[in-house]
Parts: C-alpha cells; sequence; structure tokens
C-alpha cells in the first residue's frame, strides 16, 4: 500500500488517543502522540522544579530532552523520556495542567514540532494532537478534527483519571477540561484549529468502534485511489 500520514486533531478528550492507536494498529502504522511529547516536558519541568514562568529555562530543557516511544508486546504505546518510561506518571492532573502551559511557549513548539517531523519523515504514522493537521503535517493527505461536548468530554476524562486511580469529581474535570481548551484556542503559537480540508466527527453520541470504522474507511478509500493512481503513472499522495 502507499505509505500514508493520516493526522487527528481536536480538543481534549474528543477520544483522539484512542482514535489514533486503533487506527495505527489496523493499518500497520506507527501512533504518534504528540500531547506526550508536551506532558514528558511538563513532567521533567515539575520534577526538576522548573517555575513554569521560566520560558527560556523550559525551552532550553525541550531541547535536551529525548522523548520517544516504544510498543510493548501488548500493542501498548510506551513514553520514554531520557530513556525512562513515564507512561503513567505523563497523565497525572498536574502533568495535564503543565504540558497545556509549556505548549503556549513557541520555541519550545518549534522544538518539539521538529522531532514529530522527523519522527513521520518515513510516512505510515497518525499523528494526534492539536496541530498536527495545521502545523506538523499541513499537506498530510487526510485529515481528521474530532469534537464532542464539554460535558461528554469531561464524563470521559473522569472515567480515564479514576481508572488511574486520582480521583476527582465531575465539575473539577469539567473546569480542568474548559480551562485547557481555552488556552489552546486562544494561544498565539499554533492554536487549535479545524485544518484546511479537515474530515469533521462529533462524537458525542458515538461509540469508539464507530469513529474508528469512519476513519478506515476514509484512509482505504484514499490508498485505493493512491493505487489506482500509481498504476496509471500519476503523481501518489
Ligand atoms: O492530548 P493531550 O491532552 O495529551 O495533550 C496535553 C497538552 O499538550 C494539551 O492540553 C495541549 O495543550 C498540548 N498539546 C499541544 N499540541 C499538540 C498536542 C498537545 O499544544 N499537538
Amino acid at each position: 500500500m502507499t505509505p500514508l500520514i493520516i493526522t487527528i486533531d481536536g480538543p481534549s478528550g474528543t477520544g483522539k488517543s484512542t482514535a489514533a492507536r486503533q487506527l495505527a494498529k489496523r493499518l500497520g502504522y506507527l501512533y504518534l502522540d504528540t500531547g506526550a511529547m508536551y506532558r514528558a516536558v511538563g513532567l521533567k519541568a515539575l520534577e526538576k522544579k522548573i517555575p513554569l514562568t521560566e520560558r527560556g529555562a523550559l525551552v532550553k530543557l525541550a531541547a535536551r530532552s529525548r522523548i520517544t516511544f516504544r510498543v510493548d508486546p501488548g500493542h501498548r504505546l510506551r513514553v520514554l523520556l531520557d530513556g525512562a518510561d513515564v507512561t503513567e506518571a505523563i497523565r497525572r492532573p498536574e502533568v495535564s495542567e503543565a504540558a497545556s502551559r509549556v505548549a503556549t511557549i513557541p520555541a519550545l513548539r518549534r522544538a518539539l514540532v521538529r522531532q514529530q517531523k522527523g519522527l513521520g519523515a518515513r510516512g505510515r504514522v497518525v499523528a494526534e494532537g492539536r496541530d498536527t493537521g495545521t502545523v506538523v503535517f499541513p499537506s498530510a493527505p487526510l485529515k481528521f478534527f474530532l469534537t464532542a461536548s464539554a460535558k461528554e468530554r469531561a464524563r470521559r476524562r473522569l472515567n480515564d483519571l479514576r481508572k488511574m486511580g486520582h480521583p476527582a469529581s465531575l465539575s473539577q474535570v469539567l473546569e480542568e477540561v474548559k480551562r485547557r481548551d481555552l488556552r489552546d484556542r486562544h494561544r498565539t503559537a499554533s492554536p487549535l484549529r479545524v485544518p484546511k480540508g479537515a474530515v469533521r466527527i462529533d462524537n458525542t453520541g458515538l461509540k469508539s468502534n464507530q469513529v474508528i470504522a469512519i476513519m478506515v474507511d476514509y484512509a482505504q478509500r484514499i490508498l485505493h485511489r493512491n493505487r489506482r493512481r500509481g498504476i496509471h503513472g500519476r503523481r501518489a499522495v
């Protein structure tokens, strides 16, 4: 099959990670969780007690961090920061807040975007985040934008947090989700936007397997079209 880059963007709690992970598995592609990279830098800043207002120090920290991904035997993505497995640690609520704050720093974003482009250079990638279709892979031939109501997103986030042993109330989580959304949408550096040409999916009433079925269908149509173009000697996407 012709290699492809697929991007999935949207606000937090829209089911992007589940969709990206499953789609990557179905296609045999790499799953690139760009949010995990901002989280890893946020975690390191907290551990090193660097104030989140110290922009210069945070940029240096990001540039010196080595964030890599590994798929474990159970097909789960593991996130490594300077060689240490931080998969669980980066999901803590205080790290969500730190990630959202470090993600507003333009030079820090540039450092991570460079790494993300490198990881996707050979194609066969499903990238997920807030700017993967607008900034990281603007010429990706297939882009999705996922949405869901704020309440639904807060409910999902609450479930995830409870499963990880971080109890919280729905109103607390709703506040957190809204605060992070506002920051993502209104920051000057790569604000959250619907990428041009993206397929928009509102999954408020959908199950994750329905969303994945829609995405697989789009991906297969593009792959088949590319194959046909290849046969006729025209440029493949
Ligand atoms: O997607 P996730 O919630 O793991 O991302 C953590 C934070 O990283 C988000 O709140 C967002 O502020 C930031 N982020 C970003 N750009 C991306 C991915 C994540 O700004 N491409």
